[in-house]
């Protein structure tokens, strides 16, 4: 059997991913290999069962030629309401494929199942169903210019493509980041190369697989495998053929892809690193504020860039909120993913564990009381080589100390007392991040207030993660550069061209 084979048999319709499957780099309707292959380890067990093939510079190369050959007939020339139609067609793949994508996704991530199920594949569907809405219903800029001689002319803009765009997601929500970007890119006529994260390379590569199947023209989707630094990501974003590059990861990255492109003068987009803030205030209704933090703290093992890591709670209920969030943490159910009763997965890796577990040592060090967690969790025999840690939450952390200003990404919490709404609002906004922020409170205008104070890109009263996808997404100082989301979207992977006509 050929690798090209191999890697289109792995995926076969309703089939779990078998042993030992070999993932290539997508470049139009060709499987190519790369030199180097690496492993791809399971979070859940430490086992190995997929090797990804590195795309080299030749290979990527290859696939932004093939992307810019794409951009002409009949990509170019496809009315909007084709493409919205396209769309909607991937949308319809993807629910068939339904079962495909639930299992690479769990291979990869070692997320439950249940969650796979409930956010991460209809999310990927809904993506691109919101973005037929938004691309067909989108107007453009027009106005009518009074001249001083009584004649007026006539502006208006037209929306053309930014041409090849490189699409690089990180590993925490594979299917829902990379379709995110991918909707709105195609949306607007664009043709990607995608760079999956080295840790999650299976759902992106199925994609191509559904963009066949739904009818897009050959070479608009493709796939290269491969890591940042002198690897497939850095050869995309130093590539003097892609027009615009969109990220989502680490902030220190998005400054590194920065400098990549700044001699090119391309368009980014960044959604990077968070540190987000809660704020419980006393008038909270408390069961829907620990049902919200909960899940905020802990969802995808605290892996979601809008995850809660600093709960500031006002002093009279401070002991409460500790501890019934530290009955919730103790509740959580650890182990294989497809147990319909586990609610937290493994860390993504074993490199990742490593940097988790040294802020539970930092956070002692520092001076914290671990109320919950701190450690690894004994889970038996099948797990041990797995990267699981506990569900942790502390207390007795000052604002200023390391635990409580740096992203940690995983399960943890600092706990951490405030007495006025103004003391509130100055500890939640002393960072240099400033992704998200959720205000727990009865009092609505108080939310309104301490809302429209939070110095992030989105901010949320009594609800987290509750996304409208016309609505804008992002965030301001370390956490990113622009907005993606409806209309923010269709400015960042387009380019509007005036015209003005003398009337
Ligand atoms: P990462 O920055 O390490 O990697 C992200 C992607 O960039 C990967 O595909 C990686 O291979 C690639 N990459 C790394 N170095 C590169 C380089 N020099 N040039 C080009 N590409 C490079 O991030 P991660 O560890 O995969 O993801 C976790 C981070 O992502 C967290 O900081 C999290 O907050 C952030 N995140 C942000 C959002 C958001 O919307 N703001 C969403 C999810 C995750």
């Amino acid at each position: 059997m050929t690798l090209d084979e191999h890697a289109v048999q792995s995926y076969g319709q309703n089939t779990s991913v078998p042993s030992k499957t070999e993932i290539l780099n997508v470049v139009g309707a060709q499987r190519v290999p790369g030199r180097r292959v690496f492993d791809k380890v399971n979070p859940v067990d430490g086992s190995v069962n997929v090797q990804v093939h590195e795309a080299d510079q030749s290979v990527v190369d290859q696939a932004v030629s093939a992307a810019r050959a794409s951009l002409t007939s009949p990509w170019a020339s496809m009315p909007v309401t084709t493409r919205a139609e396209l769309l909607r067609r991937i949308a319809d793949v993807i629910d068939e494929r339904f079962e495909d994508l639930v299992a690479a996704e769990i291979a990869d991530t070692g997320k439950p199942e249940k969650l796979v199920r409930e956010l991460d594949v209809p999310r990927a569907a809904h993506n691109f169903r919101a973005f037929a809405d938004i691309i067909s219903t989108a107007g453009l800029d027009s106005f009518l210019t009074d001249l001083s001689d009584g004649s007026s002319a006539l502006n208006y803009a037209v929306r053309k493509p930014l041409g090849v765009v490189a699409v690089i997601v990180p590993w925490n929500l594979p299917l829902l980041l990379l379709t995110w970007k991918l909707a709105p890119a195609l949306a607007c006529g664009n043709a990607v190369v995608v760079k999956p994260s080295e840790e999650t390379p299976s759902t992106a590569t199925l994609l191509a697989e559904i963009m066949t199947q739904a009818g897009l023209p050959e070479g608009v989707y493709n796939v290269v495998h491969g890591f940042g630094v002198d690897s497939a990501g850095e050869y995309l974003t130093t590539h003097p053929d892609v027009d615009g590059v969109t990220f989502t990861g680490e902030s220190s990255t998005g400054s590194a892809i920065m400098r990549a492109v700044a001699p090119s003068v391309r368009p980014v987009s960044f959604e990077l690193g968070g540190k987000n803030a809660a704020l419980v205030f006393a008038d909270c209704d408390l069961d829907k504020t620990i049902d919200g933090l909960t899940r905020s703290i802990f969802l995808n093992t605290g892996q979601v860039c809008l995850c809660t890591e600093r709960v500031y709670i006002q002093r009279p209920i401070f002991e409460t909120v500790v501890e019934r969030l530290t009955q919730r943490a103790r509740q959580l159910t650890l182990g294989n993913p497809m147990n319909p009763e586990t609610t937290t997965g493994p860390l993504i890796s074993q490199e990742h564990r490593k940097k988790v577990l040294s802020y539970f040592d930092l956070a002692r060090s520092e001076g914290a009381n671990t109320v919950v967690g701190g450690g690894i969790p004994q889970l038996g025999q099948d797990l041990e080589r797995g990267a699981w840690v506990e569900p942790t939450l502390w207390t007795g952390l000052d604002n200023s100390s390391r635990v409580v200003r740096e992203e940690i990404f995983g399960p943890a919490a600092a706990l951490i007392p405030f007495d006025t709404e103004e003391e509130a609002i100055r500890m939640a906004n002393d960072t240099k991040y400033g992704l998200a922020a959720a205000v727990w409170t009865t009092d609505l205008q108080r939310g309104h207030r301490v809302a429209q104070q939070m110095k992030v890109g989105m901010a949320w009263v009594n609800t987290w993660y509750l996304r409208d996808l016309r609505s804008p997404f992002g965030g301001v100082g370390l956490s990113g550069i622009g907005r993606e989301g409806g209309m923010h979207s269709l400015h960042f992977y387009s380019e509007p061209t005036n015209v003005c006509v003398q009337l």
